[in-house]
């Protein structure tokens, strides 16, 4: 399985250091994919913490330019550059505060493959949204632009909006219905399966469950990655798949 560290805008180089003392002996034995994500400026130290350890590093965003007038944006060349291998594009917080559209998010993820990364493609319904029934709706539209993409550098994250941040989880029912429906829009539009993680209040306790809910290949973490043991602890609640990935 896949889990990504999703640090968002917390954290410190110490912090960093701490951290990656403690989890990545660990991962020695661990047979999943570990992606840490870290704000910026920590992208280098995560990466030289990380080399030689079962970790990669990834982005929280990236622009769809190679370079520009852009003040403030990142562009995935440079990215690439500090030795990241992975970036989130379209998570709900940069649709929901800083206004990224479905269009964007697909040509930032675009121009981060091209610049060689992988991408965590973050989808997912508000409360409104499932409210009024319109949850499969939004999630066809949110893909929509996803065959553009090359499938083998592409993972998408179904984060329903109401479950980030707020310690309520989507149901296993939820989930189980929302990734079957990504998935086989995912099969139509590429040709192939994509992984489809899930993210949205994953902790130890309740990991165990969604993690074993079919078409779950992994989880996309927020807070309870900060901490070292919980982010490690939620691994651990994987289901045995016997082979890394
Ligand atoms: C996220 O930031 O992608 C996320 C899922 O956050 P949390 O785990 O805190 O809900």
């Amino acid at each position: 399985m896949l889990f990504v560290a999703n640090w968002k805008m917390y954290g410190s180089a110490s912090q960093l250091l701490a951290y990656c003392e403690r989890l990545l002996p660990q991962l020695e034995q661990c047979p999943h994919t570990v992606v840490l994500c870290p704000p910026y400026p920590l992208l280098a130290q995560a990466v030289m913490l990380c080399a030689g350890s079962g970790a990669a590093v990834g982005a929280q965003n990236c622009h769809w330019a190679r370079e520009g007038a852009f003040t403030g944006e990142v562009s995935p060349f440079l990215l690439a550059e500090t030795g990241a291998s992975w970036v989130i594009v379209g998570h709900s917080e940069r649709r929901q505060l800083f206004g990224e559209s479905d269009d964007t998010a697909a040509a930032r993820a675009q121009a981060a493959q091209e610049a060689g990364l992988n991408v965590v493609f973050c989808v997912g319904e508000t409360l409104a949204q499932r409210q009024a029934g319109e949850t499969f709706a939004v999630l066809e539209k949110q893909t929509a632009l996803l065959g553009k993409l090359d499938p083998e550098r592409l993972v998408v994250a179904y984060e329903p909006v109401w479950a980030i941040g707020t310690g309520h989880n989507a149901t296993p029912e939820q989930v189980a219905e929302a990734h079957a429906f990504i998935l086989g829009r995912l099969e139509g539009l590429t040709g192939q399966g994509v992984p489809v993680l899930y993210g949205g209040s994953v902790k130890p306790q309740n990991a165990g469950e969604l993690l074993s809910t079919p078409g779950v290949a992994g989880a996309l973490v927020g807070g309870a990655s900060l901490d070292a043991a919980s982010f490690y602890a939620i691994m651990q609640a994987a289901p045995a798949t016997g082979a890394k990935g």
